[in-house]
């Protein structure tokens, strides 16, 4: 599209993302909360919304809400109510989702982003509310009939409601995937798109900038990857300036990500749209949460991947690239931090973790929970380094590989039983510069005569004489002093 046209219009994005809570039952019964097993084994009468049967809150989807909202900053509602959201639909045997609708359990608070523009954006929350998951609709497995599984049927949700302030394809993205990684430090959801774990609908409007109001917004379903959320919103905002331009109005609609094709397709109209006749579920009691609640879950709240972030950045002065990657999954962070117990150079360590160690869990497809080094074992080998033992090709291409084998052994040790350790004693580094000038007699004079670039060539020596293990650091100063003389 060009460019120029584009500018005109502002982007209005607001995101509405579910995420599963990671509870062992479902929501409102003792029926197994898993993804993947047999269709329509994890029910029961609850699930399958017999009559007579009556739900029972599963008080974890209640610590999980908090736990989100105060890692947001949210303010959590004391006195609560659950409400009956009602529509037909084959995956939903009751006929109504119990959720929340007039006293969601968190509002207010924020997720903070990156952008592209300025370092950080403050991305508002509306509300944070509990329901619970409708069972799966499956239209592509037989050929003639929908396939129902109600193992889906009750499991937990949390629904995040952002305002409308997102401006970009690229700040939804950056919003879910920040999102993502909160629910997957709090250890509340699995963050798993594909599998439908985390789940996003994106609300987008454009409007003429300057305009006093926002544009009609279209709502976008069924994106299952954070990079899908991106392209679909993407579409949609060309799709949406350019029927402006071409004078059509545009309906407030609810569409379909295709992923294939990359296009966005209308399922319904806001005129078909559901009245979900909402009022209050009879069947549970009303929730009161109190502040004695509210402050042992916070005790137990882990550290936040912003606040490690912070610290790496402010404390500890590593670039906010490092500690963006460091920060990226708690795995990493968690060893990262045990890491800087047992050294005092957080660079050295951060270059190891995110090189040496990094390469070798991609390579070998392991997750840094199986990583076979302890933590104090890899400070060890930065002290080596640190001290000018050993070189930083020695340490990765000799120690490290020889730890991973034998990770009991410590990294002083093998470097000895290698015979790697650098020699940075004055007096025997002497020894084999001389023995350097004493083999190269016409080097040294045309050194002495003005080819000062040979000093390359004398290094080289120096490193075959003593068998690599010549401290350069220390013999650069000196071999220059000796051939000068
Ligand atoms: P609905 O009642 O249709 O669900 P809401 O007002 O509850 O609409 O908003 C749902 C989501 O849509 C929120 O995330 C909100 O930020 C977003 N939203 C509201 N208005 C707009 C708009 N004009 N353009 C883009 N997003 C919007
Ligand atoms: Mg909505």
């Amino acid at each position: 599209m060009n460019p120029e046209i584009r500018d005109k219009y502002e982007v209005v994005i607001g995101l509405e993302v579910h995420a599963q809570m990671l509870t062992k039952t479902k929501a409102y019964s003792n029926d197994i909360n898993e993804f993947g097993a047999i269709p329509n084994t994890n029910i029961s009468v609850v699930s399958l919304g017999h009559p007579g049967t009556l739900p029972r809150m599963n008080k974890k989807t209640i610590e999980y809400a908090i736990k989100l909202g105060l890692a947001c900053g949210c303010d959590i509602a004391r006195d609560q109510y659950f409400a009956r959201k009602n529509y037909f639909y084959p995956d939903l045997p009751k006929g109504y989702q119990i959720t929340q609708d007039k006293t969601p359990i968190c509002t207010g608070g924020a997720v903070i982003i990156k952008t592209e523009e300025g370092p950080e954006k403050s991305i508002g929350i509306t509300r944070i509310h509990m329901e619970e998951d409708a069972g799966k609709s499956i239209h592509d497995v037989d050929v003639f009939d929908t396939l129902v599984d109600l193992n889906r049927a009750g499991v937990p949700l949390v629904e995040i409601v952002s305002e409308p302030v997102i401006r970009s394809s690229q700040e939804a993205y950056n919003y879910v995937t920040e999102i993502r990684k909160l629910v997957r430090y709090l250890e509340i959801c699995d963050g798993n798109m594909e599998e439908g774990s985390l789940r996003c609908d994106a609300n987008v409007s454009v409007n003429l900038k300057g305009a006093k109001e926002f544009g009609t917004k279209v709502e976008v379903k069924n994106m299952n990857s954070i990079r899908n959320v991106q392209r679909a919103i993407e579409f949609e905002i060309i799709r949406q300036i350019e029927a402006i331009e071409n004078g059509e109005t545009l309906t407030q609609e609810t569409r379909s990500f295709d992923a294939l094709k990359g296009i966005t397709i209308s399922m319904r109209t806001k005129e078909a749209a559901n009245d979900y006749r909402y009022f209050p579920e009879p069947d549970l009691q009303p929730l009161f949460v109190d502040q004695k609640q509210i402050d042992a879950i916070k005790a137990e709240m882990p550290a936040l991947p912003r606040d490690l972030f912070l610290k790496y950045t402010k404390e500890l002065g590593l670039s906010e690239y490092d500690a963006t990657i460091l920060t990226d999954t708690k795995a990493i962070a968690l060893y990262y931090e045990e890491l800087i117990t047992f050294t005092k150079n957080f660079k050295g360590a951060a270059n190891l973790l995110m090189g040496d160690i990094k390469s070798y869990l991609n390579q070998q497809g392991v997750e840094i929970e199986n990583f076979p080094i302890k933590a104090e074992k890899i400070a060890q080998l930065i002290a080596l380094l640190d001290e000018n033992k050993v070189s930083s090709t020695v340490a990765s291409q000799k120690i490290f590989p020889e730890l991973l084998k034998n990770p009991e052994k410590n990294p002083l040790q093998i470097a000895e039983e290698l015979n790697v350790l650098q020699d940075s004693n004055e007096d025997s580094i002497k020894g084999y510069i001389q023995e350097v000038i004493d083999k190269n007699p016409s080097e040294v004079d045309r050194y002495r005569n003005g080819e000062k670039q040979l000093v390359g060539f004398f290094m080289g020596q120096l490193m075959k004489v003593s068998q690599g293990k010549a401290d350069p650091k220390a013999s650069n100063q000196l071999m220059r002093e000796m051939l000068e003389n």
